[in-house]
């Protein structure tokens, strides 16, 4: 026989209540079965606040009666809408009105005395248990035989109201002794037993506590030995965390009785704490279903676990908020020593449970968690066994409210080293900061105190760290023109084929210099940037907002892709670190800043151990920066570096052949699109120049941009003022002297190229006469060519050439950098 508890979910309405009872019904078919049931959904605290309402004088509690009365004749109207000229619906009816006449009576009277006495409120809290049977049973008997049991005079208790402690041997005594009446009398019939209610030996009523229905079950289950005991609720099963906080949880097939003890102790909602000691004295399994979803496996709760659940030590992660942290501080060991053992008499005596206790080794200091809720009655009862103590200031009393508790357990944890550690490493790396720790004796659970605004982030911090096979990773996207803009498109393309692989990218922020979107939940990238473009679903962009958004998100980790060329930016990297964040980005003006600027940037990346990739920053989308790392690497020594670096002076001078002028190659490109908008910033050799400083310090010079020898293609004269197109009449003024270095150039069967030379620590950057056969010299369009000659590639130069510039090469060589962080991160 078997043992189904229905939770109150599963009794929300006329429609769940049929759900409930085909599911009973089919049971039936296999094995006599015994029902337990909640409260319908909401109706404890429904009557728990009327109770106090009426208390305190407040007339809505009638309206609060109101409403919990017409579900109930709602529900009995809808299941017996054909029956109910019958003998058997005026007797339900009956029944159920004669509840409802009473518990209104009940509350009247707190109403006149003003006063809601525990024992009185237990008593109209277990209204909604008696309501729901007597209708559940009667909604059986439709199909089967069937009779409501209600388990005051049953389940005894002290007479400690709202959360009574069971009588154990009484109640099975009582228990067994209905079974053999029931097993003579009415074997074939289906008896529905309240939960949550019992009663006190001399027949007053009280309540397990709340959520108590589960432990009822397991009580019931225990002493009549049935062979499973099953909770029904409204989810698959035991959750790996709790599925509403964390979206990654999935459900354990299998747990031990420890297993889910520390985790329903330690917050798991889904079985009230107590649940599991009845069943594991009595070797019951326990089996979690979803009334709403009956086929699902559901999770197994025995002594052992018959499959092995490999994927990680831990079984589950759970919490527990509104915690304080009371700390002893001691002033010398003896004070201390004695101290833990008086702490907790003191405060079991004030009926407080301690969740969690730490001790310094010195013994000098303790500390524990309470429920916030406990902290007046604990300071009371602590202060007074103390006074002596605190009188002579040999112990300070120091109190933490706003904590939580977050545990993670499993049987596989006994004996495997560094599990604190991932735990510690996965919140630390997120900077949240752990204010006490402690490991049961059993090695099952690790609990930690931390603050309880970090819940979510943490729950889901330590979730990813122990269960995910997967990689995720959050982009915060700065800069939606050109390279952003491509990056999205790129995104929208590959973002569901790497989820496939077990790469999950998500948009968590996008900006362009005027508005932002922020949305954890991930932002669709195929029409984020015409979003951006409008008010409506946008922000002002504010860079303090999005880092603060970024630093207390929950999914981590946040890669800050900089597509801007902007040099304020780059001077709020270390905000933009320290909110937890990696960067990625085009953007060359960080790795060309002052040396002692530049590296404390790269020691802030060091200290806050994130990755700092900028691959594009020389040659776009080509891997030059990567073979120059991966030769150090190797051991190779880099002699020389030399390469046509810019892209838009590799066209012009792929181009200029004499036939026209530089000056109007240099407006055809500009119309072409191939330049800045002044061009005069590419002529200025400025950009090459940066990027042989990025080689250089990429080599470990300490070299700074005035240590280079740059040409300026544009004379002295022209440097000045805004760019209009009069600049190319005055710049072809000055063709000659161009000309002349071209048919110097053609004379000598060489090309003419603006090249960038690193050699022997010193850097220049200008135009060159390459011999034909120079790898420099086959360059074609805008390609960049970067020829490296180091002592292994000293013959033959090792020649890195293609498209160097460009928003769709560059956008590539971003997203593949993306993906590198991906590979560097750890599951
Ligand atoms: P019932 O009314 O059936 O007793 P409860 O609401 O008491 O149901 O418990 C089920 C709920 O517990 C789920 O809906 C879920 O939101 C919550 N929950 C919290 N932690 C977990 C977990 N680790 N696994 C499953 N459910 C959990
Ligand atoms: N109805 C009770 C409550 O809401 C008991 C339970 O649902 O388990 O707390
Ligand atoms: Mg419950």
């Amino acid at each position: 026989m078997k043992l189904m508890k229905f939770g109150g979910s599963s009794m929300s309405s006329a429609t769940t209540m049929q759900k409930v009872a085909d599911i009973v019904l089919a049971a039936r078919h296999h094995e006599p079965v015994y029902v337990v049931v909640s409260a319908c959904q909401g109706v404890t605290t429904t009557l728990l606040t009327a109770a106090s309402h009426a208390a305190k004088g407040r007339k809505d509690f009638r309206a609060l009666y109101k409403k919990m009365a017409d579900q109930h004749l709602d529900c009995l109207n809808t299941l017996f809408s054909q029956q109910k000229k019958s003998k058997f619906y005026s007797e339900l009816e009956k029944n159920i009105n004669t509840l409802l006449v009473d518990l209104e009576n009940l509350l009247e009277g707190v109403w006149l005395l003003r006063e809601a006495a525990p024992s009185a409120l237990d008593h109209i809290a277990g209204f909604g248990e008696r309501l729901s049977g007597e209708l559940f049973a009667g909604l059986l008997q439709k199909h089967h035989p069937a009779f409501y049991v209600d388990t005051r005079g049953l389940i005894i208790t002290d007479a400690h109201f709202t959360a009574a402690a069971v009588k154990m041997p009484e109640t099975f005594q009582r228990l067994r002794r209905w079974h053999s009446h029931f097993l003579q009398a009415q074997k074939n019939n289906i008896p529905v037993f309240t939960g949550f209610i019992a009663s006190t030996r001399d027949g007053r009523s009280t309540t397990i506590g709340r959520n108590g229905s589960d432990y009822s079950a397991a009580i019931i289950g225990a002493a009549l030995a049935v062979r499973v005991v099953e909770i029904w609720t409204d989810v698959d099963g035991v959750y790996s965390a709790d599925p509403n906080i964390v979206d990654e949880a999935f459900v354990v097939p299998e747990l031990s009785y420890e297993e889910a003890m520390e985790l329903s102790y330690f917050g798991a909602k889904v079985l009230h704490p107590e649940t599991l000691a009845p069943l594991r004295d009595h070797h019951i399994p326990l089996v979690v279903k979803n009334t709403f979803h009956p086929d699902a496996q559901g999770t197994l709760i025995s002594a052992e676990k018959t499959t092995e659940f490999s994927l990680s030590p831990a079984s589950g992660i759970t919490s527990i908020d509104e915690m304080t942290l009371l700390s002893w501080i001691g002033r010398r060991r003896t004070e201390i020593s004695t101290t833990v053992e008086r702490v907790f008499e003191t405060l079991s005596a004030a009926d407080i449970n301690v969740y969690f206790i730490s001790q310094a080794s010195s013994q000098h200091s303790l500390s524990i968690a309470i429920r916030t809720h406990h902290l007046p009655r604990a300071r009371e009862v602590l202060r007074t066994a103390f006074k002596n103590e605190l009188k002579h200031h040999w112990i300070r009393l120091e109190e933490k409210s706003g904590q939580m508790i977050v545990a993670i357990v499993g049987e596989g944890m006994k004996g495997v080293p560094g599990i604190a550690g991932k735990m510690f490493h996965s919140l630390g790396q997120q900077g949240i900061s752990i204010r006490a720790i402690a490991q049961g004796a059993s090695e099952h659970n690790i609990s930690l105190v931390i603050d309880a605004k970090q819940q979510a982030r943490a729950l889901n911090l330590v979730h990813d760290a122990f269960f995910s096979r997967d990689k995720k990773l959050g982009i915060v996207l700065v800069g939606v023109g050109n390279v952003g803009g491509t990056l999205l498109n790129m995104l929208n393309e590959q973002m569901s084929a790497l989820r496939k692989k077990g790469f999950h990218l998500r948009l968590f922020a996008a900006a362009n210099s005027k508005r932002m979107l922020i949305d954890s939940a991930g932002i669709n990238p195929m029409t984020c940037a015409d979003t951006l473009k409008k008010t409506q679903g946008t922000t002002e962009y504010d860079l303090d907002k999005l880092i603060a958004a970024a630093r207390n998100s929950d999914f981590l980790p946040l890669v800050f892709v900089d597509c801007t060329a902007s040099s304020e930016l780059v001077h709020r990297y270390p905000d933009v670190i320290r909110a937890g964040m990696h960067i990625v980005t085009p953007n060359k003006k960080a790795n060309v800043l002052p040396m002692p600027a530049y590296r404390s940037l790269i020691a802030e990346f060091h200290e806050y151990d994130r990755h700092f990739l900028y691959q594009t920053n020389v040659g776009a989308g080509l891997p030059v920066l990567s073979t120059i790392k991966d030769l150090l690497a190797g051991g190779d020594h880099i002699i020389r570096i030399e390469g046509v670096l810019s892209g838009t002076l590799s066209y012009l001078f792929n181009y200029y052949d004499g036939k026209k002028s530089f000056a109007d190659v240099l407006q055809q490109t500009q119309m072409d699109g191939l330049t800045e908008p002044d061009p005069r910033e590419d002529l200025s050799g400025m950009d090459v120049a940066r990027k042989l400083v990025i080689m250089a310090r990429e080599i470990g010079l300490p070299m700074e941009l005035t240590d280079v020898k740059i040409e300026n293609l544009v004379p002295d004269e022209l440097r000045g003022g805004k760019f209009s197109d009069s600049f190319y009449i005055r710049y072809a003024k000055y063709e000659k002297n161009m000309r002349k270095k071209l048919d110097d150039c053609q004379k000598k069967n060489c090309v003419l190229r603006y090249v960038g030379t690193l050699f022997e620590g010193k850097a220049r950057a200008g135009l060159e006469m390459i011999p034909h056969t120079h790898p420099l010299a086959f360059t074609r369009a805008s390609d960049n060519v970067i020829a490296i000659t180091t002592d292994r590639y000293q013959v033959t130069p090792l020649v890195i050439q293609g498209l160097g510039a460009g928003s769709d090469v560059t956008a590539m060589g971003v997203f593949s950098d993306v993906l590198r962080l991906l590979h560097y991160l750890p599951y």
